[in-house]
């Protein structure tokens, strides 16, 4: 017999928020079938794996049977889509189940997608496809294993209801686990109600459960707490974009409603990893002008930032110019944050030595990545050959560049700094989701067959060790436009 789940769900959101949480309950589940559960991550949030696998835990994996006490709750949010505003978006297919205390003492929310309608789905049916589902699944345990700052999705279930897209899918609850759920969308509704109480009980929410420490950025005894917090949000999401941007993660969709707090990765839709380098590259379908390109998701971090100053103005200053003054002051940590990021995630690619000098390490950085753009070179594959390279075999990396004089003079110019491949090969992922596998896997799975899908999570679990037989996972897809299509 399965283990009895013993699982405390909190409802401080609910609690210290009400004004933004409707308790709601989650829709019924004809026939739930468990598809894929993260043992690892059940096991850091205290849970026994083969609890969860049970009737019980399967219910609360699919919100139909909840611990008592627990008080599950669709989440109010507004938020710009595609830089148009919308007041009122929240959980229109998604349940905060709670809170619990993971094994490390940290608070997680329980989250859930794909469990029904709610007072905020609009049109929308408040449904999930396996598929989506899946993708967030395999990429978020990617990201993960990369060390990047994600939401993490605990367990897919199959609910046995056909969900109605261009054709009938199978449908799918997700339950996914973050630090929280707050979000830019989060202080623009609060900011909308007209109302400085709440907006002032949702930042000193984001300061308890984010930046409560002191030493690392702690707001909670800064001078200008509300200040501190936001500078603290602006130098999380320059340090996450930057990460995105060191492996060629294309996120997408960065709404401001899917931009967090905590500076964790959330919502994984029309998302794709870039394989031939190109600063223009984006995938899905419903981003008509490229808004979300790979290159542009440092200049769209920043502008969905300024709309989260723009929504906690009314705290940084009884006087509105010194609010903005202030904002404006700490909005400009974002590009020095960021580029800090970013060059020293490229110093740490190419392994340089800590005594190279800047003047030396940029024009290097950027002479290799217009050599890429210019070739449309597989960032992971080149970046990942380069430590074979610094070991004196150069084929490898050469064997991926067409100007053979140009990618030559650049070897010599890099190894003449005497990189260090060990230190290289710890960040220069083998494996990173590639699109067509990704692809092939929820299809696969959606057909009824998760073999593939856990394969693969097998694979980019462990990015940096190169094991043999795994080539296919570390090869680019064949040719040809990648297309990613909203993800819902
Ligand atoms: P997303 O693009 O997943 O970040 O979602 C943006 C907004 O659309 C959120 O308010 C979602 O709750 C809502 N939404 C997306 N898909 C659905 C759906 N199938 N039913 C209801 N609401 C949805
Ligand atoms: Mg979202
Ligand atoms: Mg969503």
């Amino acid at each position: 017999a399965a283990p009895p789940l013993t699982v405390a769900l909190g409802d401080r959101f609910a609690r210290a928020l009400p004004e933004m949480a409707v308790a709601w309950q989650a829709a019924e589940v004809p026939r739930p079938q468990l598809l894929v559960l993260d043992e690892e991550l059940a096991a850091d949030l205290g849970l026994d794996p083969d609890a969860l696998r049970s009737p019980a835990g399967v219910g609360l994996l699919t919100g139909t049977a909840v611990p008592d006490g627990a008080r599950p709750v669709a989440q109010a949010y507004a938020g710009h889509q595609f830089g148009y505003y919308n007041p009122r978006l929240g959980d229109g297919r998604a349940l905060l189940l709670g809170e619990l205390v993971d094994r490390e003492g940290r608070l997680r929310d329980l989250h859930l997608k794909g469990s029904g309608r709610t007072p905020f789905s609009r049109g929308g049916d408040g449904l999930a496809a396996v598929g989506p589902m899946l993708r967030e699944y395999v990429v978020g345990r990617a990201m993960h294993a990369l060390g990047i700052p994600t939401t993490r999705a605990l367990a897919v279930v199959a609910t046995g209801r056909p969900v109605r897209r261009e054709t009938l899918l199978p449908g799918a609850v997700l339950a996914r686990v973050a630090s929280s759920h707050l979000r830019v969308g989060s202080f623009q509704y609060a900011r909308a109600t007209g109302d400085d109480d709440l907006l002032r009980r949702l930042a000193d929410e984001a300061i308890a459960r984010h930046w409560a420490g002191a030493g690392d950025g702690g707001a909670a005894d800064a001078e200008n707490r509300y200040l501190s917090l936001f500078s603290a949000v602006v130098a999380a999401q320059a340090s996450l974009v930057a990460r995105w941007m060191l492996v060629g993660f294309v996120h997408g969709v960065m709404n401001t409603d899917n931009v967090t707090i905590s500076g964790e990765t959330i919502d994984y839709g029309p998302c794709a990893f870039m394989e031939g380098y190109d600063a223009n590259a984006w995938y899905s379908s419903v981003d008509e002008g490229g808004r979300y390109r790979y290159g542009n998701q440092p200049l769209v971090a920043e502008w969905d930032l300024a709309r989260l100053a723009e929504a906690m103005l009314p705290l940084l200053a009884d006087d509105q110019e010194q609010a903005i003054a202030l904002a404006v002051e700490a909005l400009h940590g974002f590009r020095p944050a960021y580029d800090a990021a970013w060059s020293a995630g490229w110093r740490a690619k190419l392994g340089l030595p800590a005594d190279v000098d800047d003047a030396v390490a940029t024009p290097l950085v950027d002479d290799l990545l217009d050599l890429l753009q210019a070739h449309r070179v597989d960032l992971t594959g080149f970046a990942r050959r380069l430590s074979a390279a610094a070991r004196g075999d150069a084929e490898p990396a050469r064997g991926l560049v067409l100007d053979l004089a140009g990618i030559d003079a650049w070897l010599a110019r890099w190894r003449a700094l005497g990189p260090d491949a060990d230190a290289m090969d710890r960040v220069n992922p083998v494996y990173v989701p590639r699109n067509h596998l990704v692809e092939e896997a929820l299809a696969a799975a959606t057909a009824g067959d998760t073999g593939p899908v856990e394969r693969l999570v097998e694979v980019v679990s462990r990015p940096f060790e190169e094991r043999p037989g795994l080539e296919r996972y570390a090869e680019p897809g064949p040719e040809g436009p990648y297309v990613t299509f909203c993800g819902t």
